[in-house]
């Protein structure tokens, strides 16, 4: 499917790795030129060359916290007015709901609620004076349905998930959409972090702390980035027009909902 976005400018933040990576791939297919970001260079410029030599895009990069306002300056000012921005960062860290103070908590919403909301601010003038433009939040699974030991992420997500519903259906009239993806368990990094979390706890073996996680997704299987990145695509495609203020889950089943 042409997804008629050939030649347009994407930010791509948090995306030298995992799904970030995946959606700034999906775009590079599609025709799209990046400017991706992340903190750590190495992995950063070795993704940004791959998706050269592989799609023959533009790709600028920029090694910088995103959720710090010099690393969001910095990014930003290499963005310019992009068409697309892909907002993502690394997720808060897990815990029980008794461990967390205030730090804690202004620190997750700084990564996870407030800098996607920075961004957005910064991008959105210039897309509704052109006309169109497309947001794409990588969120999670956790807005639908909380992950106890995720609670830092439960709240701030759950805060960007309330901004975009209103903000979207503000700026839908001038062409620019905002959606939400929300990821189930996938196949990056961030999951496996997570898993070697439960082997310590439970004194598991990572297979086996693995095996467990897929028997609770009913697909029986970890998400791959490269079909979340399709997703963020099909969002950001002139087909994708009409799809407004969505939250859309993508893990194989997992949350147990009707809708
Ligand atoms: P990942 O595989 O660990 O990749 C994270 C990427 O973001 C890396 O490129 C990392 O590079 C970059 N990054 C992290 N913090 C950054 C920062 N402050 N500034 C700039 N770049 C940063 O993680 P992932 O699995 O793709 O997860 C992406 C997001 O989805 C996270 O918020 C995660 O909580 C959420 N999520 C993931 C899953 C899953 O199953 N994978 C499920 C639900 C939600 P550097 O470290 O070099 O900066």
């Amino acid at each position: 499917m042409d997804l008629g976005i050939k030649g347009m400018k994407a930010l791509v933040c948090a995306a030298s790795k995992g799904l970030g990576r995946g959606c700034a791939e999906a775009l590079a297919e599609a025709g799209v030129d990046l400017v991706l970001n992340a903190r750590g260079a190495e992995a950063l410029e070795a993704t940004a060359a791959e998706i050269r030599a592989r799609y023959g895009v533009s790709v600028v990069t920029v090694a910088a916290d995103i959720t710090s306002q010099e690393g969001r300056a910095a990014v930003l000012e290499a963005a310019g007015h992009p068409d697309i921005l892909v907002t993502n960062a690394g997720g808060p860290p897990p815990g029980l709901w008794s461990d967390w103070d205030r730090d804690d908590f202004i620190k997750a919403l700084d990564g996870n609620m407030l800098t996607p909301i920075a961004l957005m601010k910064a991008c959105l003038p210039a897309m509704m004076e052109k006309g169109w433009g497309r947001v794409v939040n990588i969120t999670s699974s956790s807005v639908r349905a909380p992950i106890p030991a995720l609670g830092l992420s439960n709240s701030a997500r759950a805060g960007l998930t309330g901004y975009v519903a209103g903000t979207s259906r503000q700026v839908a009239a001038k062409g620019v959409t905002i959606n939400n993806l929300l990821p189930g368990i996938h196949a990056t990094d961030r999951a496996d972090s997570l898993d070697r979390g439960v082997t310590e706890a439970q004194g598991i073996t990572l297979d086996e702390a693995r095996a467990r996680r897929k028997a609770t997704i009913p697909a029986q299987t970890y998400g791959r980035p490269r079909d979340f990145g399709a997703a963020c695509a099909f969002l950001c495609s002139q087909q994708g027009r009409f799809i407004v203020g969505q939250n859309i889950t993508l893990d194989g089943g997992a949350v147990n909902a009707t809708i």
